[in-house]
């Protein structure tokens, strides 16, 4: 008990989820908290957390709903927002491409008004940056593996092969993905 609100307290997004910083509070459930980016890559960059610690995307094996979970609340808030779907980039980092190590997705938008660092460092066809689908997709696979830990350079060329297989056909239908759950949302 002592060591998980320590390490809450060592955490400036758990600190954010639970209030104990200044940082407006865009949306906040039992499971998830929405606030601004403090380097916004565009107009409107936003971070969607879960209020429970989970270190990087990577430690979501046997949770891929989670995923899920994030993706619904950047959707219905882009919705609400009246973004441009088909001008947003959503995505997390992947270790160790990570500046804070608890789980955020990063809901950017739009996404042509960003500049030539910012699409590098958000770039969907990467090692670096996966979109949900993509992320989905690893975790799964992790989760029907025979359980055999591979050794951590075999899982990263896994990684990157999958990355490059899925990313092509990934492309530009994340967004349709998120543009299909807001239709689903408001037809709801
Ligand atoms: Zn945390
Ligand atoms: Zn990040």
């Amino acid at each position: 008990m002592q060591s998980q609100s320590s390490r809450r307290l060592a955490c400036i997004f758990c600190r954010i989820a639970d209030g104990l910083e200044r940082n407006p509070i865009l949306y906040r459930d039992d499971t998830y908290t929405v606030f601004r980016d403090r380097r916004p890559a565009s107009t409107n960059h936003l971070l969607v957390i879960t209020n429970e610690h989970v270190r990087d995307v990577t430690c979501l094996r046997g949770r891929a709903e989670v995923v899920d979970g994030l993706v619904h609340v950047a959707t219905t808030l882009l919705q609400k927002e009246d973004a441009d779907l088909g001008d947003v980039r959503v995505g997390f980092h992947v270790p160790p491409m990570v500046s804070v190590y608890h789980i955020h997705l990063h809901v950017i938008w739009p996404w042509s008004n960003t500049q030539c660092l910012v699409r590098w460092k958000y770039k969907r066809k990467s090692t670096w940056f996966w979109l949900p689908e993509t992320a989905k997709a690893w975790l799964r696979k992790q989760d029907g593996g025979d359980g055999a830990a591979p050794g951590r350079q075999q899982q990263q060329q896994q990684q990157q092969q999958h990355d490059q297989r899925q990313e092509r056909r990934d492309s530009d239908d994340q967004l349709e993905g998120v543009t299909r759950r807001v239709a689903q949302l408001s037809t709801n």
